[in-house]
Protein backbone atom coordinates (compact mmCIF):
# COMPACT_ATOMS: atom_id res chain seq x y z
CA UNK A 1 0.00 0.00 0.00
CA UNK A 2 1.58 3.34 -0.72
CA UNK A 3 1.56 6.36 1.34
CA UNK A 4 -1.55 8.64 0.37
CA UNK A 5 -4.13 11.36 2.03
CA UNK A 6 -5.37 8.98 4.31
CA UNK A 7 -2.23 7.54 5.82
CA UNK A 8 -1.42 7.31 9.35
CA UNK A 9 1.49 9.06 10.70
CA UNK A 10 4.02 7.39 13.46
CA UNK A 11 7.38 7.80 14.17
CA UNK A 12 10.53 7.25 16.45
CA UNK A 13 11.93 10.73 18.12
CA UNK A 14 15.47 10.42 20.07
CA UNK A 15 19.03 11.63 19.64
CA UNK A 16 20.58 10.07 17.77
CA UNK A 17 17.89 8.39 15.90
CA UNK A 18 19.13 7.37 12.53
CA UNK A 19 20.52 3.86 13.32
CA UNK A 20 16.92 3.23 14.96
CA UNK A 21 15.16 -0.34 13.84
CA UNK A 22 11.73 1.10 14.91
CA UNK A 23 10.66 2.35 10.83
CA UNK A 24 12.08 -0.99 9.86
CA UNK A 25 9.64 -2.93 12.21
CA UNK A 26 6.61 -0.88 12.32
CA UNK A 27 6.63 -0.40 8.95
CA UNK A 28 6.84 -4.05 8.20
CA UNK A 29 4.10 -4.57 10.76
CA UNK A 30 1.86 -2.10 8.63
CA UNK A 31 2.54 -3.60 5.32
CA UNK A 32 2.01 -7.05 6.55
CA UNK A 33 -1.42 -6.34 8.37
CA UNK A 34 -1.96 -4.16 5.47
CA UNK A 35 -2.95 -1.80 7.90
CA UNK A 36 -2.66 2.34 6.41
CA UNK A 37 0.13 3.09 8.58
CA UNK A 38 3.91 4.55 7.61
CA UNK A 39 6.84 5.42 10.16
CA UNK A 40 9.77 7.66 10.20
CA UNK A 41 12.48 8.61 12.32
CA UNK A 42 12.61 12.18 13.88
CA UNK A 43 15.87 13.39 15.95
CA UNK A 44 14.62 15.41 18.37
CA UNK A 45 17.88 17.37 20.01
CA UNK A 46 17.45 17.84 23.93
CA UNK A 47 15.27 19.71 25.48
CA UNK A 48 13.01 19.92 22.18
CA UNK A 49 10.15 17.27 23.47
CA UNK A 50 7.89 20.00 24.19
CA UNK A 51 8.01 21.21 20.85
CA UNK A 52 7.92 17.75 19.25
CA UNK A 53 4.75 16.88 21.50
CA UNK A 54 3.42 20.21 20.05
CA UNK A 55 4.40 19.16 16.53
CA UNK A 56 2.74 15.93 17.12
CA UNK A 57 -0.37 17.18 18.14
CA UNK A 58 -1.03 20.10 15.66
CA UNK A 59 -0.09 17.32 12.69
CA UNK A 60 -2.23 14.86 13.84
CA UNK A 61 0.62 11.99 14.57
CA UNK A 62 -1.26 9.29 15.66
CA UNK A 63 1.60 7.86 17.63
CA UNK A 64 5.75 8.14 18.44
CA UNK A 65 8.11 5.94 20.04
CA UNK A 66 10.44 7.62 22.85
CA UNK A 67 13.99 6.82 22.85
CA UNK A 68 16.86 8.22 24.14
CA UNK A 69 17.17 10.84 25.74
CA UNK A 70 13.71 12.00 26.13
CA UNK A 71 12.08 8.95 27.50
CA UNK A 72 11.46 10.68 30.84
CA UNK A 73 10.57 14.16 29.57
CA UNK A 74 8.19 12.00 27.37
CA UNK A 75 6.51 10.89 31.04
CA UNK A 76 6.72 14.00 32.33
CA UNK A 77 5.05 15.96 29.18
CA UNK A 78 2.30 13.19 28.32
CA UNK A 79 -1.16 13.99 29.38
CA UNK A 80 -2.20 10.38 30.58
CA UNK A 81 0.35 7.71 31.63
CA UNK A 82 -0.58 3.60 32.43
CA UNK A 83 0.91 1.50 34.72
CA UNK A 84 3.66 0.21 33.60
CA UNK A 85 4.79 4.12 32.30
CA UNK A 86 4.19 5.52 36.12
CA UNK A 87 6.21 2.38 37.88
CA UNK A 88 9.19 2.96 35.70
CA UNK A 89 8.60 7.12 35.54
CA UNK A 90 9.54 6.70 31.98
CA UNK A 91 7.54 6.42 28.45
CA UNK A 92 8.61 4.62 25.20
CA UNK A 93 5.48 4.89 23.44
CA UNK A 94 2.80 7.57 23.19
CA UNK A 95 -0.69 7.93 21.37
CA UNK A 96 -2.48 10.39 20.61
CA UNK A 97 -6.03 10.13 21.26
CA UNK A 98 -7.63 13.37 19.69
CA UNK A 99 -5.21 15.74 21.09
CA UNK A 100 -4.84 13.82 24.14
CA UNK A 101 -1.75 12.40 24.40
CA UNK A 102 -1.41 8.93 26.27
CA UNK A 103 2.14 7.29 27.67
CA UNK A 104 2.62 3.56 27.32
CA UNK A 105 5.64 2.34 28.38
CA UNK A 106 6.01 -1.47 26.47
CA UNK A 107 10.22 -2.18 27.05
CA UNK A 108 8.86 -4.32 29.99
CA UNK A 109 5.78 -6.07 28.41
CA UNK A 110 8.48 -6.89 25.27
CA UNK A 111 10.88 -8.85 27.56
CA UNK A 112 8.22 -10.74 29.12
CA UNK A 113 6.32 -11.35 25.80
CA UNK A 114 9.93 -12.64 23.88
CA UNK A 115 10.59 -15.04 26.85
CA UNK A 116 6.96 -16.44 26.54
CA UNK A 117 7.70 -17.19 22.59
CA UNK A 118 10.78 -19.45 23.75
CA UNK A 119 8.15 -21.55 26.33
CA UNK A 120 9.77 -19.19 29.56
CA UNK A 121 7.04 -18.35 32.33
CA UNK A 122 8.51 -16.25 35.10
CA UNK A 123 5.92 -17.27 37.87
CA UNK A 124 7.28 -18.08 40.75
CA UNK A 125 10.80 -17.69 39.12
CA UNK A 126 14.14 -16.61 40.70
CA UNK A 127 14.88 -13.73 38.54
CA UNK A 128 18.53 -12.42 38.79
CA UNK A 129 19.19 -8.76 37.06
CA UNK A 130 22.68 -7.93 36.11
CA UNK A 131 22.52 -4.17 36.46
CA UNK A 132 20.36 -1.29 37.63
CA UNK A 133 19.82 1.37 34.76
CA UNK A 134 16.98 2.10 32.38
CA UNK A 135 16.05 -1.01 31.06
CA UNK A 136 17.01 -3.21 34.03
CA UNK A 137 14.15 -1.36 35.68
CA UNK A 138 11.60 -1.87 33.18
CA UNK A 139 12.24 -5.62 32.91
CA UNK A 140 11.84 -5.50 36.75
CA UNK A 141 8.81 -4.09 36.85
CA UNK A 142 7.28 -6.55 34.21
CA UNK A 143 8.93 -9.53 35.89
CA UNK A 144 7.24 -8.93 39.31
CA UNK A 145 3.78 -7.81 37.29
CA UNK A 146 3.98 -10.99 36.21
CA UNK A 147 4.18 -12.95 38.94
CA UNK A 148 8.11 -13.55 39.76
CA UNK A 149 8.64 -14.94 43.15
CA UNK A 150 11.96 -12.59 44.07
CA UNK A 151 13.58 -10.00 41.74
CA UNK A 152 17.92 -10.27 42.40
CA UNK A 153 19.30 -7.37 41.24
CA UNK A 154 23.51 -7.05 41.01
CA UNK A 155 25.14 -4.33 39.36
CA UNK A 156 28.80 -2.94 39.44
CA UNK A 157 27.72 0.50 41.42
CA UNK A 158 25.99 -0.93 44.54
CA UNK A 159 23.87 2.10 45.09
CA UNK A 160 21.99 1.97 42.21
CA UNK A 161 20.83 -1.63 42.83
CA UNK A 162 19.69 -0.33 46.34
CA UNK A 163 18.20 2.95 44.20
CA UNK A 164 16.27 0.56 41.84
CA UNK A 165 15.37 -2.27 44.60
CA UNK A 166 13.22 0.42 46.68
CA UNK A 167 11.82 1.35 43.42
CA UNK A 168 10.48 -2.00 43.07
CA UNK A 169 9.40 -2.51 46.45
CA UNK A 170 7.66 0.46 46.83
CA UNK A 171 5.06 -1.27 44.14
CA UNK A 172 5.85 -4.70 45.04
CA UNK A 173 6.87 -5.34 48.78
CA UNK A 174 9.53 -7.15 49.30
CA UNK A 175 9.49 -8.62 46.36
CA UNK A 176 13.37 -7.24 45.41
CA UNK A 177 16.86 -7.47 47.21
CA UNK A 178 20.19 -6.38 46.01
CA UNK A 179 23.11 -9.32 45.58
CA UNK A 180 26.36 -9.96 45.53
CA UNK A 181 25.88 -13.57 43.63
CA UNK A 182 24.18 -14.96 40.88
CA UNK A 183 23.10 -18.45 42.20
CA UNK A 184 19.93 -19.01 43.21
CA UNK A 185 18.45 -17.54 39.24
CA UNK A 186 16.21 -19.60 37.66
CA UNK A 187 16.06 -16.79 35.36
CA UNK A 188 19.63 -15.01 34.78
CA UNK A 189 18.85 -11.65 32.75
CA UNK A 190 21.91 -9.11 31.77
CA UNK A 191 20.89 -5.59 31.38
CA UNK A 192 24.06 -4.07 31.35
CA UNK A 193 25.32 -2.56 28.27
CA UNK A 194 27.78 -5.21 28.37
CA UNK A 195 28.35 -7.17 25.35
CA UNK A 196 26.65 -4.52 23.09
CA UNK A 197 28.88 -4.30 19.84
CA UNK A 198 31.58 -6.15 21.85
CA UNK A 199 32.66 -10.13 22.97
CA UNK A 200 32.60 -9.36 26.20
CA UNK A 201 30.22 -10.49 29.27
CA UNK A 202 29.36 -8.98 32.37
CA UNK A 203 30.08 -12.38 33.81
CA UNK A 204 33.46 -13.50 32.69
CA UNK A 205 34.28 -16.18 34.77
CA UNK A 206 32.84 -20.28 33.45
CA UNK A 207 33.22 -21.45 36.95
CA UNK A 208 30.18 -19.12 37.64
CA UNK A 209 27.86 -20.44 34.88
CA UNK A 210 28.80 -24.17 35.94
CA UNK A 211 27.75 -23.50 39.15
CA UNK A 212 24.40 -22.82 38.15
CA UNK A 213 21.03 -24.40 38.38
CA UNK A 214 20.57 -27.05 34.89
CA UNK A 215 17.45 -25.70 34.51
CA UNK A 216 18.29 -21.90 34.83
CA UNK A 217 17.57 -19.90 31.55
CA UNK A 218 20.24 -17.11 30.66
CA UNK A 219 18.35 -14.17 28.65
CA UNK A 220 20.31 -11.46 27.45
CA UNK A 221 18.93 -7.76 26.66
CA UNK A 222 21.65 -6.88 24.65
CA UNK A 223 20.80 -7.84 20.97
CA UNK A 224 23.56 -7.02 19.00
CA UNK A 225 25.36 -9.38 18.12
CA UNK A 226 22.71 -11.77 18.09
CA UNK A 227 24.32 -14.28 20.33
CA UNK A 228 26.31 -12.35 23.00
CA UNK A 229 29.55 -13.68 24.92
CA UNK A 230 27.21 -14.34 27.53
CA UNK A 231 24.86 -16.37 25.92
CA UNK A 232 27.35 -18.30 24.34
CA UNK A 233 29.29 -19.07 28.09
CA UNK A 234 25.61 -19.56 29.53
CA UNK A 235 24.67 -21.95 25.97
CA UNK A 236 28.30 -24.01 26.42
CA UNK A 237 26.89 -25.60 30.10
CA UNK A 238 23.86 -26.11 28.45
CA UNK A 239 21.18 -23.56 29.73
CA UNK A 240 18.41 -22.29 27.89
CA UNK A 241 19.18 -19.23 26.66
CA UNK A 242 16.73 -16.02 24.54
CA UNK A 243 18.57 -13.49 22.54
CA UNK A 244 17.62 -9.32 23.34
CA UNK A 245 15.92 -9.15 19.84
CA UNK A 246 12.64 -10.68 20.68
CA UNK A 247 12.70 -7.84 23.64
CA UNK A 248 13.56 -5.23 20.81
CA UNK A 249 11.02 -6.67 18.64
CA UNK A 250 8.09 -7.80 20.81
CA UNK A 251 8.23 -3.93 22.34
CA UNK A 252 7.38 -2.72 18.86
CA UNK A 253 4.72 -5.08 18.45
CA UNK A 254 3.23 -3.92 21.60
CA UNK A 255 3.65 -0.17 20.78
CA UNK A 256 2.10 -0.74 17.10
CA UNK A 257 -1.17 -2.64 19.22
CA UNK A 258 -1.60 0.57 21.22
CA UNK A 259 -0.92 2.90 18.29
CA UNK A 260 -3.61 0.83 15.65
CA UNK A 261 -5.96 -1.28 18.39
CA UNK A 262 -4.93 -4.36 16.53
CA UNK A 263 -3.47 -7.47 17.67
CA UNK A 264 -0.68 -8.53 15.73
CA UNK A 265 -1.09 -11.72 14.53
CA UNK A 266 2.30 -14.32 15.58
CA UNK A 267 3.01 -15.13 12.11
CA UNK A 268 3.99 -11.72 11.58
CA UNK A 269 6.10 -11.90 14.43
CA UNK A 270 7.87 -15.02 13.03
CA UNK A 271 7.99 -13.19 9.93
CA UNK A 272 9.92 -10.01 11.81
CA UNK A 273 12.05 -12.71 13.71
CA UNK A 274 13.12 -14.05 10.66
CA UNK A 275 13.99 -10.75 8.78
CA UNK A 276 16.58 -9.67 12.02
CA UNK A 277 17.92 -13.33 12.52
CA UNK A 278 20.90 -11.83 10.02
CA UNK A 279 21.73 -15.53 9.76
CA UNK A 280 22.17 -15.18 5.47
CA UNK A 281 25.50 -13.46 5.17
CA UNK A 282 26.08 -9.78 3.50
CA UNK A 283 28.53 -10.24 0.59
CA UNK A 284 29.77 -7.02 -0.70
CA UNK A 285 31.21 -7.36 -4.28
CA UNK A 286 32.19 -4.34 -6.78
CA UNK A 287 34.79 -3.01 -8.77
CA UNK A 288 38.22 -1.71 -7.12
CA UNK A 289 38.14 1.23 -4.46
CA UNK A 290 34.08 0.66 -4.49
CA UNK A 291 34.57 1.14 -1.07
CA UNK A 292 33.39 -2.26 0.02
CA UNK A 293 35.46 -2.99 2.58
CA UNK A 294 34.69 0.43 4.49
CA UNK A 295 30.98 -0.20 3.96
CA UNK A 296 31.15 -3.79 4.95
CA UNK A 297 33.03 -2.96 8.11
CA UNK A 298 30.21 0.08 8.80
CA UNK A 299 27.77 -2.57 8.42
CA UNK A 300 29.23 -5.02 10.65
CA UNK A 301 29.91 -3.03 13.27
CA UNK A 302 26.72 -1.40 13.30
CA UNK A 303 24.52 -4.79 13.72
CA UNK A 304 27.17 -6.67 15.38
CA UNK A 305 28.23 -9.21 12.32
CA UNK A 306 31.57 -10.49 12.00
CA UNK A 307 33.61 -9.36 9.07
CA UNK A 308 35.29 -11.13 6.85
CA UNK A 309 37.81 -9.22 3.59
CA UNK A 310 38.92 -11.89 1.89
CA UNK A 311 42.03 -9.90 0.45
CA UNK A 312 43.20 -9.46 3.93
CA UNK A 313 42.60 -13.39 5.26
CA UNK A 314 44.75 -13.89 1.73
CA UNK A 315 47.17 -11.60 2.96
CA UNK A 316 47.37 -12.54 6.05
CA UNK A 317 47.91 -16.16 4.94
CA UNK A 318 50.32 -15.71 1.77
CA UNK A 319 51.52 -11.90 2.21
CA UNK A 320 50.71 -9.55 -0.09
CA UNK A 321 48.54 -9.80 -3.35
CA UNK A 322 51.10 -7.57 -5.13
CA UNK A 323 54.30 -10.02 -4.59
CA UNK A 324 51.39 -13.07 -5.18
CA UNK A 325 50.69 -11.70 -8.33
CA UNK A 326 54.87 -10.85 -9.31
CA UNK A 327 55.92 -14.24 -8.30
CA UNK A 328 53.17 -16.67 -8.53
CA UNK A 329 51.06 -14.87 -11.69
CA UNK A 330 46.88 -13.84 -11.53
CA UNK A 331 45.58 -17.64 -11.55
CA UNK A 332 47.27 -19.04 -8.52
CA UNK A 333 45.89 -15.77 -6.95
CA UNK A 334 42.18 -16.67 -8.14
CA UNK A 335 43.01 -20.15 -6.88
CA UNK A 336 43.61 -18.94 -3.49
CA UNK A 337 41.02 -16.31 -3.59
CA UNK A 338 38.41 -19.29 -4.76
CA UNK A 339 39.40 -21.26 -1.84
CA UNK A 340 39.49 -18.29 0.86
CA UNK A 341 35.96 -17.78 -0.13
CA UNK A 342 34.72 -21.55 0.36
CA UNK A 343 35.84 -21.19 3.77
CA UNK A 344 34.20 -17.40 4.05
CA UNK A 345 30.71 -19.04 2.68
CA UNK A 346 30.43 -21.54 5.73
CA UNK A 347 29.73 -18.28 7.96
CA UNK A 348 26.77 -17.86 9.62
CA UNK A 349 25.50 -13.93 9.36
CA UNK A 350 29.26 -12.55 8.71
CA UNK A 351 29.75 -9.26 5.90
CA UNK A 352 32.09 -10.84 3.28
CA UNK A 353 34.07 -8.45 1.13
CA UNK A 354 35.56 -9.76 -1.73
CA UNK A 355 38.25 -8.60 -4.08
CA UNK A 356 37.38 -6.76 -7.10
CA UNK A 357 38.15 -9.78 -9.53
CA UNK A 358 36.14 -12.77 -7.38
CA UNK A 359 33.29 -12.23 -9.40
CA UNK A 360 35.64 -13.50 -12.66
CA UNK A 361 34.81 -17.10 -11.36
CA UNK A 362 31.01 -17.88 -11.50
CA UNK A 363 31.55 -20.73 -9.14
CA UNK A 364 32.54 -18.00 -6.45
CA UNK A 365 29.59 -16.29 -6.76
CA UNK A 366 27.31 -19.86 -6.61
CA UNK A 367 29.00 -20.99 -3.22
CA UNK A 368 28.67 -17.45 -1.63
CA UNK A 369 25.17 -17.53 -2.55
CA UNK A 370 24.12 -20.49 -0.53
CA UNK A 371 23.68 -18.83 2.39
CA UNK A 372 24.56 -14.81 1.07
CA UNK A 373 22.96 -11.58 -0.17
CA UNK A 374 25.32 -10.43 -2.55
CA UNK A 375 25.36 -6.71 -3.53
CA UNK A 376 27.20 -4.91 -5.58
CA UNK A 377 28.52 -1.87 -4.67
CA UNK A 378 28.93 0.48 -8.04
CA UNK A 379 30.52 3.66 -8.52
CA UNK A 380 32.51 6.00 -11.43
CA UNK A 381 35.93 5.88 -12.31
CA UNK A 382 36.36 9.42 -10.60
CA UNK A 383 34.80 7.88 -7.45
CA UNK A 384 37.10 4.90 -7.93
CA UNK A 385 40.12 6.86 -7.89
CA UNK A 386 39.01 9.03 -5.29
CA UNK A 387 38.61 5.67 -2.64
CA UNK A 388 41.89 4.74 -3.93
CA UNK A 389 43.74 7.89 -4.50
CA UNK A 390 47.42 7.76 -5.77
CA UNK A 391 48.07 4.04 -3.98
CA UNK A 392 47.32 2.43 -7.50
CA UNK A 393 50.42 -0.06 -7.17
CA UNK A 394 48.42 -2.20 -4.34
CA UNK A 395 46.25 -3.01 -7.14
CA UNK A 396 48.17 -5.46 -9.20
CA UNK A 397 45.31 -4.92 -11.82
CA UNK A 398 45.55 -0.94 -11.78
CA UNK A 399 49.41 -0.23 -11.52
CA UNK A 400 50.87 1.44 -14.06
CA UNK A 401 47.25 2.10 -16.10
CA UNK A 402 45.74 5.44 -16.94
CA UNK A 403 42.39 6.33 -15.62
CA UNK A 404 41.11 5.37 -19.36
CA UNK A 405 42.36 1.87 -19.22
CA UNK A 406 41.13 1.30 -15.64
CA UNK A 407 37.50 2.94 -16.77
CA UNK A 408 37.67 -0.14 -19.68
CA UNK A 409 38.66 -2.80 -17.21
CA UNK A 410 35.42 -1.43 -15.68
CA UNK A 411 33.34 -1.71 -18.11
CA UNK A 412 34.45 -5.17 -19.42
CA UNK A 413 34.09 -6.48 -15.53
CA UNK A 414 30.29 -5.16 -15.39
CA UNK A 415 28.98 -8.61 -17.51
CA UNK A 416 30.43 -10.41 -14.75
CA UNK A 417 28.34 -8.23 -12.00
CA UNK A 418 24.68 -9.14 -13.41
CA UNK A 419 24.86 -12.15 -10.88
CA UNK A 420 23.97 -9.99 -8.12
CA UNK A 421 21.19 -9.98 -5.68
CA UNK A 422 21.16 -6.04 -5.36
CA UNK A 423 23.34 -3.40 -6.71
CA UNK A 424 24.23 0.55 -5.31
CA UNK A 425 24.78 3.39 -6.65
CA UNK A 426 27.27 4.43 -4.39
CA UNK A 427 29.14 7.15 -6.25
CA UNK A 428 28.06 9.97 -3.96
CA UNK A 429 27.24 8.12 -0.86
CA UNK A 430 28.99 8.13 2.35
CA UNK A 431 29.58 4.80 3.85
CA UNK A 432 27.58 5.65 6.51
CA UNK A 433 24.44 6.17 3.90
CA UNK A 434 25.60 2.98 2.34
CA UNK A 435 25.91 0.76 5.36
CA UNK A 436 21.98 1.73 5.83
CA UNK A 437 20.74 1.40 2.46
CA UNK A 438 22.52 -2.48 2.21
CA UNK A 439 20.53 -3.25 5.75
CA UNK A 440 17.53 -2.12 4.02
CA UNK A 441 17.85 -4.31 1.62
CA UNK A 442 19.61 -6.91 3.58
CA UNK A 443 16.47 -7.01 5.77
CA UNK A 444 13.80 -6.80 2.74
CA UNK A 445 15.34 -9.70 1.20
CA UNK A 446 15.04 -12.19 4.48
CA UNK A 447 11.71 -11.10 5.12
CA UNK A 448 10.54 -12.27 1.39
CA UNK A 449 12.88 -15.44 2.01
CA UNK A 450 10.58 -15.64 5.37
CA UNK A 451 7.07 -15.41 4.04
CA UNK A 452 8.01 -17.41 0.90
P1 LIG B 1 21.94 2.39 31.30
O1 LIG B 1 20.76 3.02 31.96
O2 LIG B 1 23.07 3.23 30.85
O3 LIG B 1 22.50 1.26 32.29
C1 LIG B 1 23.67 0.55 32.00
C2 LIG B 1 23.86 -0.57 33.03
O4 LIG B 1 24.98 -1.33 32.61
C3 LIG B 1 24.16 -0.04 34.42
O5 LIG B 1 23.63 -0.93 35.36
C4 LIG B 1 25.69 -0.09 34.46
O6 LIG B 1 26.24 -0.23 35.75
C5 LIG B 1 25.96 -1.34 33.68
N1 LIG B 1 27.29 -1.34 33.09
C6 LIG B 1 27.74 -0.55 32.10
N2 LIG B 1 29.03 -0.84 31.82
C7 LIG B 1 29.40 -1.82 32.69
C8 LIG B 1 30.60 -2.56 32.90
N3 LIG B 1 31.67 -2.32 32.17
N4 LIG B 1 30.59 -3.53 33.84
C9 LIG B 1 29.49 -3.78 34.57
N5 LIG B 1 28.32 -3.11 34.44
C10 LIG B 1 28.28 -2.15 33.50
O7 LIG B 1 21.50 1.58 29.98
P2 LIG B 1 20.08 0.90 29.70
O8 LIG B 1 19.19 1.85 29.03
O9 LIG B 1 19.63 0.26 30.95
O10 LIG B 1 20.47 -0.19 28.60
C11 LIG B 1 21.28 -1.32 28.93
C12 LIG B 1 21.44 -2.18 27.67
O11 LIG B 1 20.21 -2.76 27.29
C13 LIG B 1 21.93 -1.40 26.46
O12 LIG B 1 22.94 -2.15 25.82
C14 LIG B 1 20.71 -1.30 25.57
O13 LIG B 1 21.03 -1.28 24.21
C15 LIG B 1 19.98 -2.59 25.92
N6 LIG B 1 18.53 -2.48 25.72
C16 LIG B 1 17.92 -3.42 24.94
C17 LIG B 1 16.55 -3.34 24.73
C18 LIG B 1 15.88 -4.37 23.86
O14 LIG B 1 14.78 -4.11 23.39
N7 LIG B 1 16.45 -5.53 23.68
C19 LIG B 1 15.79 -2.31 25.31
C20 LIG B 1 16.45 -1.37 26.11
C21 LIG B 1 17.82 -1.46 26.31
P3 LIG B 1 26.51 1.04 36.70
O15 LIG B 1 25.20 1.38 37.33
O16 LIG B 1 27.52 0.54 37.66
O17 LIG B 1 27.02 2.14 35.81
Amino acid sequence: MGINGKTVSLGVVGCPVEHSLSPLLHNTMARLTGLDYTYCAYRVEKGEMENALRGMKALNIRGLNVTIPHKTEAFRLADEVDGAAKRMGACNTLVNENGKIKGYNTDGEGFIRSLKREGVDVKGKTCVILGAGGAAMGVAMALAEAGAKEIEIKNRTADKADALCERINKYYPKKAKRVEDVYDADILINATSVGMNSDLSPIDDMRVFKKMKKSAVAADIVYCPRRTMFLKMAGSVGLKCVGGIGMLIYQAVAAFERFTGKKVDETIVDALYAMTAMKKNIVLTGFMGTGKSAVGREIASRVGMRFIDTDDVIEREHGKITDIFKEKGEKYFRDLESETIKRAAKEQGAVISLGGGAVLRKENIDILRQNGFIVRLKADIDRVYKNIGDNTDSRPLLSGKTKEEAAKLLEEREPFYQNCDAALDVTDAEKEESAGAILDLYYEHCLKGALE
